[in-house]
């Protein structure tokens, strides 16, 4: 791809309406050394628990230390540390996994990886051992009162087993209100398995269909049948049944089949309001297999600018600081993952932002700067955080997320991760209109990449909370330059040893993104404002539980 000259870049830049009249400037050059830096090999590619984190706590400490913020982090002593302790639990199945269905007639077993892929229980035991549990079909599996939509009519699922549809009941028409072909929270892999546990069943199966889980069955392979990480919980069996897996579309049919039933007609019904759980009749499965199951310790880290007359009301930049650490070694023979856009570039923005807010006078509120752990393991630093928050969820503003952003030229327009509806996005949009940047909603909202990224973790609690993403309509060769640079990052570099610094990055669109965050974090600093998620968000009704503490 043709880089242009930083002479050309600054004049296009210059022809655009960048910076309000107090926002400091942001400099491309520091953040650019901060990518390379975080992503040279020395970092080990940032995994969880190892000398990597070691190496990039202390230099984002360091960071945050030098722009004059303050160790925001756990309490001790009644003194505050830089980071928060982040326990968690890692759980790897050890020997074979035997899952077979028995329909009374005959008994037949199902392949670990082939017709199903079974995670590492997380409930806590060492062995799992289910034999001939019931079935029953539970549509959608979705409890959602605000949508006048309960799939569960009363089903008892304590020592069942529920065979549950991914996405939800509106995903290929049908009667429901859950946004159309964009997925909401109900849709969501998580939440089956989060509703299920809650309801005491004793395991759940996610029937995998390609289209509406928007990837393929590799995916949900390896992302399932590998080592498996939670935060560590006081009572683990509630947040997790004894099995969690997928099982193929085939293999669904075939279970429905041995019951007598016919898994289409079954799904249309599913799409009904009225749709009822469908027991298996006869059909039962067993289920065994080891589990190693131990805690390992991992950090957040925490500082901040204490407001001068709302200290106690928090605005929120966030960043994980991990990846994948040393893994697979690519077709060049090189191991180290390092992360360099995923996330040495949101971790720059974050330090970027703390610099400029250290050095001009302290807004009225609070603000705080997150480096999470563990997203890559499945937004479990964030998740920790918002399970154990350091400052109160309920007199927390917003927070302003960001993750892999592009290192490159400019754009004339910006996204967040997934769709949502909330205030903090109609200020973003405006502060982004006045410098003449339009907003792109996420192209693919039945993917659920709102549930993606860290930000999630507090919106599922009723903060409001976005993650930034950098446009694709770039002002140095439009859209076709822009997402083809995006089709190549996803292709030859995401989540691969190839996420590597390139001295080339002009870093001229994070320069004047991260100004415009800057602005849009500051105007909330120095207000009273408490943005919401719009009347239909399924995140608005536990936000407004704590309106009585925003007084
Ligand atoms: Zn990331």
């Amino acid at each position: 791809m043709k880089i242009p000259s930083l002479v050309l870049l600054a004049s296009l830049i210059a022809t655009l309406p960048v910076h309000a009249a107090d926002t400091p400037a942001f400099d491309a050059q520091r953040m650019a050394h901060d990518v390379q830096v975080l992503s040279s090999d020395a970092f080990q590619g940032r995994g969880v628990a190892t000398p990597g984190e070691t190496k990039t706590l202390a230099y984002l400490i360091a960071q945050f230390r030098a722009a004059g913020l303050q160790p925001a982090g756990d309490l001790a002593g009644g003194k505050r540390a830089w980071t928060q302790a982040v326990p968690l639990g890692r759980f790897e199945i050890t020997g074979p996994v035997t899952v077979s269905v028995d329909d009374g007639k005959a008994r037949s077993a199902w392949t670990q990886g082939s017709e199903i892929a079974v995670r590492a229980a997380m409930n806590g035991a060492h062995q799992v051992d289910i034999r001939d549990a019931p079935l029953v079909f539970v549509g959608y599996g979705v409890t959602a009162p605000e949508r006048n939509w309960d799939d569960f009519k009363g089903v008892d699922l304590k020592g069942k087993i529920a065979v549950v549809l991914i996405n939800d009941p509106d995903v290929d028409g049908g009667e429901g209100d859950f946004g159309g072909k964009a997925m909401t929270y109900y849709g969501r892999w998580t939440y089956k398995y989060e509703e299920m546990a809650r309801r005491g069943a004793i395991g759940t199966l996610i029937v995998h269909e390609t289209a509406p889980a928007s990837y393929g069955w590799a995916t949900v392979k390896n992302s399932n049948t590998n080592v498996m990480y939670d935060i560590a919980r006081a009572d683990p069996a509630s947040a997790h049944s004894v099995l969690e897996a997928w099982i193929q579309r085939d293999a669904a049919v075939n279970l429905f089949q041995r019951a007598g039933l016919d898994f289409d007609v079954a799904k249309k019904q599913a799409q009904l309001r009225a749709f009822r759980p469908v027991p298996l009749t006869g059909v039962t499965l067993s289920a065994r297999f080891a589990v190693d199951a131990r805690v390992i310790k991992s950090q957040n880290v925490a500082a901040i600018r204490a407001g001068t007359t709302r200290p106690g009301d928090y605005v929120v930049y966030s960043a994980h600081w991990d990846h994948l650490g040393i893994g697979q070694p690519d077709a060049r023979g090189h191991a180290i993952y390092n992360g360099a856009v995923d996330n040495g570039t949101g971790l720059a923005a974050l330090l970027a932002l703390a610099r400029a807010y250290g050095a001009h006078p302290a807004p009225q509120r609070s603000v705080l700067f997150l480096a999470v752990t563990a997203e890559e393991k499945g937004l479990l630093g964030s998740e920790y955080y918002a399970s154990n928050p350091l400052y109160p969820l309920a007199r927390t503003v917003g927070m302003i997320n960001m993750d892999a952003l592009s290192p490159q030229g400019p754009a004339r327009n910006f996204t967040i991760s997934g769709n949502a509806k909330l205030d903090l996005l109609d200020a973003l949009t405006a502060k982004a209109a006045a410098r003449g940047l339009a907003y792109t909603p996420d192209p693919q909202p039945e993917a659920g990449k709102f549930f993606r990224s860290d930000h999630f973790s507090l919106a599922k609690r009723g903060v409001p909370a976005i993650s930034f993403g950098s446009g694709n309509d770039w002002v140095d060769g439009g859209v076709a330059a822009g997402q083809a640079d995006k089709d190549r990052y996803t292709a030859v570099a995401y989540h691969q040893p190839a996420d590597q610094f390139d001295p080339a990055w002009s870093f001229g669109g994070m320069a004047r993104d991260v100004a415009m965050l800057y602005d849009l974090g500051l105007d909330l600093a120095n207000s009273t404002r408490w943005p919401n998620w719009s009347a239909d968000s399924e995140f608005r009704k536990v936000r407004d539980a704590s309106a009585a503490q925003r007084r």
